[in-house]
């Protein structure tokens, strides 16, 4: 009995140094704007890394060995899921053989499971004529509301991972949450003007953003997520904008801007490169820059257009 006792005294005694001794957690994510809402989240207490950077297309990444050795040393993975790093997530995950971040895992999440996702197909799923969005859209980070949902899945997965730094984690979302808010309102009123606005958009990255901020996308340069522009469509969509005089033409910085320019040319829009991800340009360097600068070039540009 005296043995147990001082047993649960030293255990109690060395219990926070051990938590300290336990260190940061190590989270990996797929994409820069899941590794900066989690450095959010995480504070001092995590290092996120990303394996996408924000200036690539997160459909189609070149799975480097350097990310199995990142992906060995994870304690947590965050993806954006939906089908959306198929192509190249699972192997990788597969090859770093951990088991904590496989999935089902505890130190898996799937950040889509806690989302509003939009543009969901009804009827067969399937990836047929190599539609990359079966599992409808994957871009929904695009909506500050949707930050705040994939925050709150990350501080609960910090939290089980890591339950002694639960209140931590929990302040932090508080945060993270409320700061959110306020930038919100500032967006939202910026948008405000421009209710309604038509747009193209090359690949489908912005339904989230359109319905939050007010934007009417009236069509694609793609025909169809992930299948390049062919003639026949890009004639049918240049007739569309004049029909509708649509003014504005988004595009990721990951797509050849020959075919948007030339849509440009003949119907008089305003192109603008739009990076759907934090690292799309250098400037965007967390989360809220994400929006700051998106909507601050998207309201530049719809003045050049004399739209509005
Ligand atoms: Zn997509």
């Amino acid at each position: 009995m005296k043995c147990f006792t001082t047993l649960a005294v030293a255990a109690l005694l060395i219990a926070p140094t051990a938590a300290r001794a336990q260190g940061k957690l190590n989270v990996m994510t797929t994409t820069e704007d899941l590794a900066s809402i989690a450095r959010e989240i995480g504070g001092d207490r995590v290092t996120a890394d990303a394996i996408a950077k924000g200036y690539q297309d997160p459909h189609f990444v070149e799975a480097k060995p350097s990310f199995i050795l990142k992906l060995q040393k994870a304690d947590v993975l965050v993806a954006v899921g939906r089908e959306l790093e198929i192509g190249w997530l699972p192997p990788l995950i597969q090859q770093s053989r951990n088991s904590k971040i496989q999935p089902g895992a505890t130190g898996y999440l799937d950040a889509s499971l806690g989302a509003t996702i939009l543009e969901i197909p009804t009827g067969n799923i399937t990836r047929a004529m190599g539609d990359v969005h079966p599992l409808g859209n994957p871009h929904y980070w695009m909506d500050p509301e949707n930050g705040k949902r994939i925050g709150k899945q990350i501080a609960d997965k910090l939290s089980e991972v890591r339950p002694a730094d639960r209140a931590f984690f929990a302040q932090q979302l508080a945060s993270f949450t409320s700061r959110l808010d306020a930038a919100e309102k500032r967006w939202l009123a910026t948008m405000a003007p421009y209710k309604g606005m038509k747009v193209v958009t090359y690949h489908r990255s912005f339904p989230n953003f359109a319905q939050r901020f007010g934007l009417d996308i009236v069509g694609y340069v793609e025909p169809r997520p992930g299948i390049p522009p062919t003639p026949q469509h890009t004639l049918d969509l240049i007739n569309e904008m004049k029909r509708q005089n649509v003014k504005i033409v988004l595009v990721e910085p990951y797509f050849d801007l020959k075919t948007p320019n030339a849509i440009g040319r003949d119907t008089g829009a305003q192109v603008l490169v739009m990076p759907p991800s934090v690292g799309g340009v250098k400037e965007i360097t967390d989360y809220f820059k994400l929006f700051d600068y998106d909507i601050a070039r998207l309201v530049d540009a719809i003045r050049k257009s004399g739209a509005k």
